[in-house]
């Protein structure tokens, strides 16, 4: 039983090993052999996770995961260059948010949030226009949990000699990448999902060939992924100061996942998932996805009933929050949803406690005059503590 306060039911930031925060205790200096190490440690096991060969190089990037997502649309697109960017979430959104930001030319191809993107759909896109260059995709989208067909859609965009880049942020390291098998151009995670390190580092694992002056355009310095790589691989250090602690943090969290493996951690996260799916049923919560696109990274839940909409929404999260248990803090209005991450060191008991709480919110709301200030009430109970 993992004593820890609050417990984070989140798709990241998640709850942490004991022994991922106790490696955080050493000051290295950035420069210096011991930390280096760290450095070479997480660039080699990042690249063995990928089962990723010779071609490819895995860069860490200082920031959360969308600092490692906009440096490499900023690193390796050019102005001549067009993006099909394919959205069914709030995570394929952002990257033409970015995409648009820096006036770099992109098609968007939308679906629902609860349908995994449709390979014809975007073997017809690319079909229609020559000028797409490049295929972005998320691999997990977290907005639902849905996955996307990464085999399909990297094979698609072989065929048609476009560059890949994946947004795998909640994918890597519970779901298998296999680049031997599907190799892609340029594929995205960050240390604070599935590899349950804390946040503060991202990486892009990039197909080396992309690595030359012609194929990369530095638009910003700090981001600058070609550079960055540079250093790592002129210096073995990073250009500007590294998060010291969280790379240690990280490669930690490496170790742990090479115990366990990728598909024990799969297996963990999707025995959350299950309990969660079965507890929560009787009180008429159902995940918004068909079960065969449904990953085990995070449940996007919906109750009509019982949590219909943002204020229902604000009522439960901080019953929740009373009982010790945080859940994603956001409602998303268009599908009346709002989600509960599997991922981190999730003990299955924290589970049943949520399911408990559920319960008492359950019988608060059913009793007359429930729907109400309910929300004051369970603010003004006790908070537990460990
Ligand atoms: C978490 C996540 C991101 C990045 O989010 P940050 O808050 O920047 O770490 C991007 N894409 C997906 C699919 C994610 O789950």
């Amino acid at each position: 039983m993992i004593s820890s306060y609050p417990r984070l039911l989140t798709p990241g930031p998640l709850a942490l090993a004991p022994e991922v925060k106790a490696s955080m205790q050493s000051d290295l200096g950035s420069r210096d052999a011991a930390f280096r190490q760290v450095t070479r440690d997480i660039r080699q096991w990042i690249l063995e996770f990928a089962h990723a060969g010779p071609d490819y190089t895995a860069i860490p990037m200082q920031g959360s995961g969308t600092f490692a997502i906009e440096a490499a649309l900023t690193t390796f697109l050019k102005d001549s260059d067009k993006v099909l960017v394919c959205a069914n979430g709030v995570y394929g959104e952002t990257a033409a948010k970015i995409l648009r930001r820096h006036r770099l030319d992109h098609v968007v191809l939308s679906r629902p949030i609860t349908e995994p993107i449709a390979v014809r759909d975007v073997a017809a896109r690319l079909a229609a226009d020559p000028a797409i260059t490049h295929l972005y995709f998320v691999h997990c989208e977290t907005t639902s949990g849905v996955l996307n067909p990464l085999p399909e859609l990297l094979a698609l965009a072989r065929s048609r000699g476009i560059t890949s880049v994946v947004d795998s942020m909640s994918a890597f390291g519970a779901i298998e990448v296999v680049a031997e098998r599907d190799p892609f151009d340029i594929l995205i995670s960050s240390g604070n999902k599935c590899l349950e390190a804390p946040p503060g580092i991202a990486f892009a694992i990039i197909r080396r060939s992309l690595l030359t002056p012609e194929q990369t355009v530095a638009r910003t310095y700090t981001l600058d992924l070609h550079d960055q790589w540079r250093s790592f691989e002129e210096t073995g250090e990073w250009r500007s100061t590294p998060p010291t602690h969280v790379a240690q943090a990280l490669r930690a969290g490496l170790m742990g996942l090479r115990q366990e493996t990728v598909t024990g951690r799969h297996a963990r996260y999707a025995a959350i998932r299950d309990r969660l799916i079965t507890g929560l049923h009787p009180f008429g919560f159902a995940p918004i996805l068909r079960t065969e696109v449904q990953t085990p990274i995070c449940v996007a839940f919906r109750n009509d009933e019982l949590v219909p909409d943002a204020l229902a929404f604000t009522d439960y999260y901080q019953h929740l929050r009373n009982a010790g248990l945080l859940i994603y803090a956001r409602f998303h209005e268009a599908s009346r949803s709002f989600r509960i991450g599997c991922i981190g060191q999730v003990d299955p008991t924290w589970v049943d406690e949520l399911v408990e709480a559920t319960r008492r919110f359950s019988q608060a709301r059913r009793r007359p005059g429930g729907g109400v200030g309910l929300g004051q009430r369970a603010a003004a109970a006790p908070e537990r503590r460990p």
